[in-house]
């Protein structure tokens, strides 16, 4: 088989690239080595957003340019299909907590300066916006009306459909092991656990594993060591399918307290996270130390929902980590791996929003053979190893 651009790992990021490159008429091929979406994609809370990205202005113009790029794609398909859920987002905080309110009031300076729609809502509103949850009585909120979830494996597959019905392949449980190239580095196939592969190009999408993968890929230890970007482990708790999720009707994130975030789950039921959680797993994390922050978020979520059965559904809730790609200046890195002809790679946290922007974007650098200026701030030659 020969192709014109083939992909390294079926996430959100590799079958939304896909997509982009088959809808340039490309031949593409994608290669998974489990099934779509069942890495990082399969764990994430998938709040699409650039509410929470106001630390560098392009990079918050991204992660907008992404979401925007939700809503056409929403028109073209439909929601329900995409999995995409325009619920908006809470950002909740108490005028009584000294250090978070003015951080929230700056983040809130800071989006209108960037013309991000947002409001700002009191208490009296915020109540009525969550009937279901319980808050204090200075809580006032950053409302930010178009953050929708994903169901992100959805997603991923609905894209990768979406590369098979306009010529492309789809090989799942199938692992690149080594790139072929010829002596002055040009691209010329990929060697897979199913067999040798042409292809012009080849796009690294492998998540948390992309400095392991590209290491195996060209046989060069370095990337392994060198390669500008950690593994950064999250944790998340669903609840049952039996749990109305209509107890929260937004996105929402209550930092002042016991901090956690909440949303509906693709299952009907509700997702938990922490940040303080997330610093309490590995990746390897035993079991009995997992239920001991399950039962924590779910404790936190029963404080303010009244309703929620809380700790009293752990046996039936489904327990999650996933590994965030996560560079180390915290922005995508994205583009051709430098001295390489055909190679590129794309190693994001915040990759359920930036999908469509990072994949339509690199699709035109790998079909046009130019780098697309609002791609050049996230190239890896801003790092040391690849200058
Ligand atoms: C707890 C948590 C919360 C998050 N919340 C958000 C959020 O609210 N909003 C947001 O935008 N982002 C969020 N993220 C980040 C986001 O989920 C990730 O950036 C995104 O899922 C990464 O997608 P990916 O396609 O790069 O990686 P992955 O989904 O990990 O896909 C990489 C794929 O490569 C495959 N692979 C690896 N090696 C090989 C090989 N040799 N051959 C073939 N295939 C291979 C893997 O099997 C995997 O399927 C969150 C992440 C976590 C963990």
């Amino acid at each position: 088989m020969a192709f014109d651009a083939i992909i390294v790992g079926g996430g959100i990021i590799g079958c939304t690239s896909a997509f982009y490159l088959a809808r340039k008429g490309l031949k593409v091929g994608i290669v998974e080595k489990g099934t779509i979406g069942s890495g990082t994609t399969g764990n994430t809370f998938a709040w699409i957003n650039a509410t929470a990205k106001v630390f560098d202005e392009t990079y918050h113009r991204l992660n907008a340019f992404g979401q925007s790029i939700y809503c056409k794609l929403a028109v073209e398909f439909g929601e329900d299909k995409l999995g995409l859920h325009p619920t908006g987002a809470l950002g909740v905080v108490s005028r009584s907590d000294s250090a978070g309110y003015p951080a929230v009031r700056e983040q809130a300076r800071l989006l209108e300066g960037f013309d991000y729609p947002f409001a700002w809502v009191g208490t009296k509103e915020l109540r009525t916006m969550e009937p279901h949850i319980v808050f204090p009585d200075d809580a006032e909120a950053l409302y930010s009306m178009s953050d929708p979830y994903l169901d992100a494996p959805k997603f991923a597959r609905f894209m990768a459909e979406k590369v098979c019905e306009l010529g492309g392949t789809v090989l799942e449980q199938c692992t690149a092991k080594e790139l072929q190239a010829t002596d002055d580095g040009v691209v010329t196939g990929l060697i897979t656990t199913q067999g040798a592969l042409g292809a012009r190009n080849v796009v690294v999408t492998a998540g948390a594993d992309t400095p392991d993968v590209l290491s195996e890929l060209t046989g060069y230890e370095g990337f392994a060591t060198r390669f500008p970007m950690r593994r950064v482990p999250g944790f998340l708790v669903t609840t049952p399918s039996t749990l109305p999720h209509k107890f929260v009707r937004h996105v929402v994130y209550i930092s002042s307290g016991a901090e956690f975030h909440v949303q509906g789950a693709p299952n009907g039921g509700l997702k938990i996270g922490s940040d303080d959680a997330d610093g309490m797993i590995t990746e390897d994390q035993s079991p009995d130390q997992l239920r001991r922050v399950a039962v924590q978020l779910l404790r936190r979520a029963k404080a303010v929902i009244p309703g929620f059965v809380g700790e009293a559904c752990i046996d039936d809730c489904e327990l999650g980590i996933g590994v965030r790609p996560y560079p180390e200046d915290g922005m995508s890195l994205v583009g051709p791996l430098p001295g390489s002809q055909g190679l590129f790679v794309i190693a994001t946290h915040s990759g359920v929003t930036l999908a469509p922007a990072l994949g339509s974007l690199i699709a035109e650098a790998v079909a046009d053979c130019q780098m697309p200026e609002a791609l050049q701030p996230f190239s890896l030659e801003r790092f040391q190893a690849f200058s």
